[in-house]
């Protein structure tokens, strides 16, 4: 299937002249690109149609809000391209295309003009990887790294892959859902997970699937024949207003992922990202959607975790109750964090730690209280390396 790719507003036949002149003072600030396939997805009668909300600009992410950067990942990088965040961990932005730019990206500075956050040259990222044994664990992102030829791809991915102590190889793409044609119809891209088994490591494929009607036949033949060849599928996404924020569709997703051998690893609370602001739930409404649509799903339905991506680590909310929302660092920048509780006064506007007035939690937690307070303990990267070797906290 010829696939084409749209950069202007006006090549949206389904949106009106007087839309198009509405949005694209938007679309000047924050890109917008889409496809063929997945426009055609969208019901243009319904203007809240949630895959339209996905892609088209909304007039409100004008409004002043959130940071370009909300998890600091310019902190975690040591070269260019490369983060290192936690210490079995490393990430590569290879590529800043996506087959789509979805509206509330928490990496939409990557798509500015003026960013050079990506390495379309990973060689320096690589050598980093390679120096350091502790990274057993590569995220190959961006960007949406299937957007490269699968050439270009392949030879990061045999790259890392080809470090010893490199066990696992992760790809971040929301391709299966964006254009998944652009993996059915290529045969060589089915050969890279055996090219990385002979490597002695394993593919995942973290996909990122928003919403049931993503998951077309299309999609699912996509999943279905990387996961033949030897790929482990998983899929994340955040809690995005209008698109999956009621507990019924989310379930719906969990499940049907879980059907299709997909399933969910992480249900994200939205970054607080510049632009934002009409995609963003509370903490607490994003806490009982993922409650309540978990509630009746299967076990494996339901392994996901509700997180926060914050910048001194990935934070599990647990549990709510009339005063007090219950937290933990899932993963910690500081190693010895994890599993750490972390304990706030509830604040059902609050989306964000910075916002929340924390009670009990490590330094790092309790230096991020209330937005723009000092980080008391926070070290810059990489903190771990100061522990000693019979530190506890090292793993
Ligand atoms: S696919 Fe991921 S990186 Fe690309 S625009 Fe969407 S959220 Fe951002």
């Amino acid at each position: 299937m010829r696939v084409r790719y749209y950069t202007h507003l006006s090549q949206l036949a389904g949106l009106s002249e007087r839309d198009r002149r509405r949005l694209e003072p938007v679309s000047e600030r924050y890109a917008f690109r889409s496809n063929s396939y997945y426009l055609g997805l969208i019901d243009w009668d319904d203007p809240g149609d949630p895959l339209r909300r996905l892609v088209v600009p909304d007039p409100d992410e004008l409004r002043p809000w959130g940071e370009l950067d909300p998890s600091g990942e310019a902190h975690y990088t040591p070269v260019r391209g490369c983060q290192h965040k936690y210490r079995d961990t490393a990430l590569l932005l290879a590529n800043e295309v996506c087959g789509g730019n979805c509206r509330y990206c928490f990496r939409k500075r990557l798509f500015m003009s003026d960013n050079d956050d990506a390495a379309l040259d990973t060689r320096a990222g690589v050598a980093y990887i390679a120096e350091h044994p502790e990274i057993t664990n590569v995220l190959i992102t961006g960007g949406d790294p299937l957007m490269l030829s699968t050439r270009r791809l392949a030879a990061v991915v045999t790259a890392v892959a080809s470090i010893p102590h490199v066990r696992i190889v992760r790809i971040g793409s929301k391709m299966a859902a964006f254009n998944p044609f652009r993996i059915i119809e290529d045969l060589e891209l089915l050969a890279l997970p055996g090219e990385v088994r002979e490597r002695g490591a394993q593919l995942y494929l973290m996909n990122h699937f928003d919403h049931p009607r993503e998951l077309t036949p299309a999609a699912v033949e996509a999943l279905r024949l990387l996961k033949a060849a030897g790929t482990e599928m998983v899929n994340q996404c955040p809690i995005v207003r209008g698109i999956n924020d009621d507990p019924q569709t989310l379930a719906v997703l969990l499940r049907e992922l879980s059907f299709v051998g997909c399933p969910q690893y992480y249900v994200f609370q939205g970054r607080p990202t510049a632009g934002n602001e009409p995609f963003e739930v509370s903490l607490v409404a994003g806490f009982h959607i993922f409650a309540d649509a978990t509630r009746g799903l299967s076990g494996l339905a339901k392994r996901a975790r509700f997180a926060m991506s914050h910048r001194t680590g990935k934070i599990e909310v647990t549990a709510i109750d009339e005063r007090f929302i219950y937290m933990k660092y899932h993963r910690a920048h500081r190693t010895k964090d994890t599993g750490r509780a972390i304990i706030a006064r509830r604040d059902d506007a609050a989306c964000w730690l910075d916002e929340l007035e924390v009670v009990a939690g490590p330094p790092a937690a309790l230096g991020s209280a209330r937005r723009r307070a000092p980080w008391p303990d926070w070290r810059p990267f990489p903190a771990w390396e100061r522990l000693a070797p019979s530190d506890p906290a090292c793993p």
